[in-house]
């Protein structure tokens, strides 16, 4: 039995009940939060956030893409949020690895090296500047006075935030 396999099994036994008690895809904290897809963080938990209250866009290393600017752009212009948090994590995977090697290995492996970057970082605190950076200097996201940038450490769950 796949993942999906249980996932699909787990559906059917009925956890999912919609979500009548809320109406509308506007968020009601109209907050967007940007963080990395490691299966450690429970996003939710760290914020106390409720169903319906935020957008929450996660991919490795919750990283400000051209793809995250997608989403916020659409998020404030369409789905009226205001605020973004971005938060990265200690012993996060971009952390253990370097732009170049890991384009060496996929060109190695595959004879096609990736246009994109890998966003691999040395320093959370660099990487989560750099993308709040980005947030507050991108034309495509009106609302950008209220952006703020945290490091979540794993294992504590401390919350710091990063100036
Ligand atoms: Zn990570």
């Amino acid at each position: 039995m796949t993942a999906i396999d249980k996932l699909l099994h787990r559906h059917a036994t009925g956890v999912d009940h919609g979500a009548p008690e809320v109406p509308t895809p506007v968020p009601s904290l109209h907050l967007a939060v940007v963080t990395c897809m490691d299966a450690r963080i429970k996003v939710f938990d760290v914020f106390g956030l409720g169903h319906g209250e935020a957008h929450i866009m996660r991919n490795a290393g919750g990283v400000v893409t051209d793809d995250v600017i997608r989403s916020l752009a659409i998020s404030q212009r369409k789905l009226e949020t205001r605020e973004v948090i971005v938060m990265q994590h200690t012993s996060c995977g971009l952390s253990l690895i370097t732009e170049d090697e890991f384009k060496d290995e996929l060109e190695r492996e595959t004879k096609l090296r990736p246009t994109w970057a890998i966003e691999a970082f040395r320093v959370v605190e660099d990487s989560v500047r750099q993308s709040v950076e980005r947030v507050r200097r991108s034309p495509f996201v009106p609302h950008r006075g209220d952006v703020r940038g945290f490091v979540y450490d794993v294992r504590t769950a401390e919350l710091t935030e990063v100036e």
